[in-house]
């Protein structure tokens, strides 16, 4: 998966939808593909370790990155602020193929940037099943599922932001499809390079 131009893929969805499992299933398998770690106002939870899931960063300091212009996208989610930092993008983007696991506002602010080459994927699932799938994660509060399950509405308006919307009824067939957009367009751009 190196021989062509490096590649830049978000995944967006609604809370639940199994997008973090996939992201990671795609670097186990393409050793290319880094994960871009964004910054976060969000306390880490006991899984998790700073540098790897997150930079877990203090509010002041996120304010800071925010007025220096170092973020090419931040979005506040659920009262915490979260950020993909231009400088770890742009030094990632030269060796690897990067994945981005952040929300719409996000995407439509990296979307801007028309130097990145981003390809744009939006997952969902159906609504009966999210709630189930929330709670059996066992990452939140009663009141942070309740949080999550009620901003699926208003996440899923912004599905047409997005390249590809792919229904992840089943982890396998999820993955085989993100697989397969990806690949395709690792041999577009290793043939726009063979034209050139
Ligand atoms: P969580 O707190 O569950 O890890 O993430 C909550 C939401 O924040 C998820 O939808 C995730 O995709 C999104 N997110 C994580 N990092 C970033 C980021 O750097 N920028 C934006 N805009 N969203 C992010």
């Amino acid at each position: 998966m190196h021989d062509g131009e490096n590649i830049m893929v978000v995944l967006s969805s609604p809370s639940g939808v199994g997008k973090t499992t996939l992201t990671k299933k795609i670097q186990q398998k393409y050793p290319n593909f880094k994960i871009s770690v964004s910054h976060t106002t969000r306390p880490p939870r006991s899984n998790e370790v700073d540098g790897i899931d997150y930079h877990f960063v203090k509010h002041e300091k996120f304010e800071k990155l925010i007025s220096e212009g170092k973020f090419y996208e931040h979005a506040k989610i659920f009262e915490n602020y979260y950020g993909t930092l231009k400088k770890n993008v742009d030094d990632s983007i030269k060796k690897n193929d990067i994945i981005f696991d952040i929300d719409w506002q996000g995407t439509k602010q990296l979307s801007k940037f028309k130097n990145l080459k981003l390809i744009k994927i939006y997952l969902i699932v159906e609504k009966s099943e999210l709630k189930e799938r929330l709670i059996k994660r066992n990452q939140n509060t009663d009141e942070e599922v309740e949080k999550r399950f009620n901003s699926f509405d208003e996440n899923i308006k912004h599905w047409n932001d997005y390249d590809y919307i792919l229904i992840n009824e089943n982890l396998e067939i999820c993955f085989k499809q993100i697989e397969n957009i990806i690949l395709s367009h690792k041999k577009s751009s290793i043939s726009f390079q063979i034209v050139q």
